[in-house]
């Protein structure tokens, strides 16, 4: 059995591209599309030279001494914080840019919650010379307004969405509804695993340069290419299955995906969809989703706006229900506190998404030579704010 997606679009139960008529011909456009462009040498060769000389890759791997002796084991982070515009949002943008241009597209639109994707896309748009507009919750705006700012400046058209609760949900529903409207000259560039098919395995493929990575970054400082341990956090799934990808059929290797407890999975403040979430179809795709007994979509809760959502993409499911990955869910305290931990240990400030996993160690147990390579998604610069905010949940390094 195979982890990957099916030639229909599925994994396993999850997956599929539910989408309204009108939107058919742009997906199956998409489709037919993706695979032959980016396993051509012409898109490789591009894709890869912009990420060496404009995403700055590779992105170390760094051995986090201190942490490793906390935790008794060997700890390597995989540090997408050092990619430019701050996290490994930038991979799949880079990559999706190129298919767009490729298939004529001059108009790109996004979806971002916490303002990174759609940084990302504002900066491939402007790289590339393309009309950009993205899609953000009013909610989102205004929690987020310096990622907004920096969207402008890139010459990105930021449209403020006020319908439901206002955040990422409803910012991707509202570009769904545009690229209905304009479904020939405009790409959607969706910023996670998640979406109909082609979307999850687009971004999962475009991803995967990070275990890609991984594996010749291991092998030259350890001797071997595969680690115990896979770590990382989970919102839609995509720096998930980019850490995975090349190690999802190998049983040797461990994975822990870290979601987002929020105050806690019972407390109704939560984005712990792979606990919580029951099968429905949201945003093109039949996935977990927190929903009402009724069917309503759940308001989902985190103290990182980017693991924000109340789905999870449909490759994570599938490996989740298989018990092919070990899901925990993280609270706000834990992250905010392991968030501080590794500042005071490593100097490393990770996003809040990222402090998710760090916290996945301490519920861990491990043999002191276990190899753990944990994926440090975003850097935290855009956090500080909300750590000092929150600088009691972290009393032991909380007291300045
Ligand atoms: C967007 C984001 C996430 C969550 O998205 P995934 O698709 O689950 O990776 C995690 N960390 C950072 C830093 C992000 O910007």
């Amino acid at each position: 059995m195979s982890y990957q997606v099916d030639e229909n679009g599925f994994y396993g139960e999850f997956g599929g591209a539910y989408i309204p008529e009108i939107l058919y011909k742009c997906v199956d456009e998409l489709r037919k599309a993706y695979l032959p462009v980016i396993q051509s040498e012409e898109f490789k060769k591009e894709y890869h030279r912009l990420l060496l000389d404009y995403a700055g890759r590779p992105s170390p791997l760094y051995y986090a001494d201190r942490m490793s002796s906390k935790y008794g084991c060997r700890l390597y982070l995989k540090r997408e914080d050092c990619n430019h515009t701050g996290a490994h949002k930038i991979n799949n943008a880079i990559g999706q840019i190129l298919l767009a241009r490729k298939m004529g597209k001059t108009r790109v639109i996004a979806e971002t919650g916490a303002g990174q994707h759609g940084v990302a896309t504002a900066t491939v748009c402007a790289l590339m010379g393309m009309q950009c507009e993205i899609f953000m919750g009013k909610t989102d705006v205004e929690r987020q307004h310096t990622n907004v700012e920096r969207m402008r400046m890139l010459g990105a058209k930021v449209n403020p969405v006020t319908t439901g609760n206002m955040t990422l949900s409803d910012a991707c529903s509202a570009a769904i509804r545009d690229w209905c409207c304009h479904p020939s000259d405009t790409y959607y560039l969706v910023g996670s695993t998640m979406g109909p098919h082609p979307y999850p395995d687009l971004v999962a493929k475009l991803q995967s340069v990070i275990s890609e990575e991984i594996k010749t970054q291991l092998l030259e400082k350890t001797g071997r290419d595969y680690p115990d341990y896979l770590i990382a956090c989970i919102g839609g799934g995509s720096n998930a299955a980019g850490t995975i990808y090349h190690y999802m059929d190998d049983d040797r290797v461990k994975i822990v995906l870290a979601e987002a407890g929020g105050h806690g999975v019972d407390s109704g403040y939560t984005a712990a969809t792979i606990h919580r979430g029951r099968t429905g179809i949201l945003h093109g795709s039949k996935m977990l989703v927190m929903q009402t007994p009724d069917g309503q979509i759940e308001e989902a809760f985190s103290i990182s706006a980017g693991l924000d959502y109340p789905g999870v993409g449909p490759m994570h499911c599938n490996m989740a229900k298989q018990g092919r990955t070990k899901v925990l869910d993280i609270n706000d305290d834990e992250a905010i506190y392991a968030g501080y931990e590794m500042t005071r240990l490593e100097g490393i400030i990770p996003a809040i998404e990222s402090a998710h996993a760090v916290a996945a160690l301490s519920k861990m147990s491990f043999r002191p030579d276990d190899i753990v390579v944990l994926t440090v998604s975003g850097r935290g610069d855009k956090d500080v704010e909300t750590y000092l905010k929150n600088k009691e949940m972290a009393a032991e390094y909380g007291n300045f």
